[in-house]
């Protein structure tokens, strides 16, 4: 996917905040709402609908006699009074009237504890198969109540009903590539942003008319921020998008259309606070540029997120390590070999968490370089991937067991261009600094075969983890780690 480019031609322009369409948003306001039909008593009630919702509407009010509450035999306890019982589709059509936004729930006649939904809509009902497991659902989106499902579902069929050539087309013409965030300048931004403060709201919504709330600062606003400053290490970073709950109304960061629904209206990249729809998710390029208040921590959070909220080539663990232990543990016997006292490199992976790269791991604090080198190989045993990714673990295996070594070096070349980039890049530093410790090999002992034995399970895990596999691909792990010692140029 081609990365987001800096447009040239607007280089000048003021910074225009995105026009977000209220189309959708007045489509919801309009959408029927649910109107709950009530059982009053024996579910063969010789009612017809309108008076029985008259009926209904004098019950919600009155004190309910609870012998007439439980004639409806079979109630679930998790369903209200809007349960018929066993009853045929025609005696429901009959009750809800012809209503829009009317429903009921019955039970099958044919197999008896299952629950069906019927809802007026469109001037037909809907009949819908519902289910419950603590929360109600007929398709993916879960429920606290009966009440909800049927709000949602209204809306959402109203809008898909009404707009569905318009949804269709919404992500063929995104704001996210056209309002040039990417081209603005932080003080541009702010600007834009303190000034804003004193213009009415409307001034950035064209077809509303009413009043409705705009978020002042957006993710998208922040990023166009971030996009002009620090992009000195553009590696592709997919973002991490979860389903989620929006409360108020919420526009789509990449279409600029409004996120209908009563929940789960979207997601939102947990990374990095991208809001869009779902469809709209997919057309998102790579370019999550995570923000630092989300990423909480430095050990076990993925690499390239660190890297990228960090903006930083290589993770400052490996970094601050790297320069500890060859500023002074280079000629350290046995050094990687050696562990150093776990409670002592817990601390370090702490420091980090807690002080980031103002850490300090000089000598007065961390006598023992033993520990500096343990708390670098626990940052790579913590990672969710491995610096050697799940994908890529069997091609490097394979790669290992070729017998030929011109071949075995070509086919680690290859897959080595499989690797993210924040990962290869990692690894590259990474064995130049072996590669100097196995240069000390009179007085560390360590050469690179020793080095392959305590990195290789460290650098690369299978993806399934069966102590079998770990054991019979412990010495290709080795050699992997020996090979790019060795060959340090295969890394460049
Ligand atoms: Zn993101
Ligand atoms: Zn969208």
């Amino acid at each position: 996917m081609a990365p987001l480019i800096p447009r040239k031609d607007s280089d000048a322009e003021e910074y225009q905040p995105p026009i977000w369409k209220s189309y959708l948003y007045q489509l919801q306001q309009e959408a029927p709402r649910p109107k709950r039909i009530i059982c009053p008593r024996e579910i063969h009630a010789p009612l017809g609908a309108m008076e029985l919702k008259a009926e209904v509407e004098e019950l919600e009010h009155s004190s309910f006699s609870s012998e007439l509450y439980t004639q409806v035999e079979n109630r679930p306890k998790y369903y209200g009074r809007e349960f018929h019982g066993i009853i045929s589709r025609e005696q429901a059509d009959e009750l809800l009237g012809g209503v829009e936004g009317a429903y009921i729930l019955r039970e099958s006649q044919r197999q008896p504890g299952c629950y069906t939904l019927a809802l007026r809509f469109g001037n037909q009902t809907l009949n819908y198969r519902l289910f419950y497991d603590g929360k109600h659902f007929v398709g993916e989106k879960r429920f606290e109540s009966i009440h909800d499902l049927v709000t949602d579902g209204l809306i959402t069929l109203y809008i898909e009903t009404k707009a569905s050539e318009y949804i269709s087309k919404m992500t063929t013409n995104p704001i996210y590539e056209h309002i040039g965030y990417a081209t603005l300048l932080r003080e541009k931004v702010s600007r834009r942003l303190s000034k804003s403060k004193t213009e009415p709201r409307k001034a950035s919504v064209t077809t509303c008319e009413e009043n409705v709330p705009v978020e002042k600062i957006t993710s998208l606003v922040r990023r166009a921020a971030l996009t002009q400053n620090d992009n000195h290490f553009n590696y592709e970073k997919a973002h991490n998008f979860k389903v989620h709950t929006f409360r108020g109304p919420h526009w789509c960061e990449y279409c600029a259309n409004f996120m209908w629904g009563l929940i789960a209206q979207g997601v939102r990249c947990s990374d990095c606070g991208l809001n869009v729809h779902k469809q709209c998710s997919k057309y998102v390029p790579n370019d999550c540029q995570p923000d630092l208040k989300r990423i909480k921590r430095v050990y076990c959070c993925d690499l390239t997120t660190l890297v990228k909220a960090h903006n930083t080539p290589r993770p400052m663990v490996v970094d601050i390590c790297i320069r500890e232990i060859e500023a002074r543990g280079l000629q350290s016997e046995g050094i990687y070999r050696v562990s150093g006292f776990t409670d002592h490199i817990e601390d370090v992976k702490m420091a980090f968490d807690r002080d980031g790269d103002k850490v300090d791991l000089s000598a007065n604090i961390y006598p023992d370089i033993n520990i500096i080198a343990g708390a670098l190989k626990l940052y790579f045993r913590d990672l969710p991937i491995p610096v050697i990714t799940y994908d890529t673990y069997s091609k490097f295996i394979e790669a290992a067991k070729l017998s030929n070594p011109d071949e075995r070096l070509e086919a680690v070349h290859e897959v080595l261009l499989l690797l993210p980039a924040a990962h290869y890049e990692t690894l590259r530093y990474l064995m130049i600094h072996l590669k100097k410790i196995t240069m000390n090999e009179k007085d560390n002992l360590m050469n690179a075969e020793n080095l392959g034995i305590v990195f290789g399970p460290t650098l690369m895990r299978p993806p399934e983890d069966s102590t079998l596999t770990t054991l019979n691909d412990m010495r290709y792990q080795k050699l992997i780690v020996q090979i790019l010692i060795e060959n340090e140029d295969v890394l460049f």
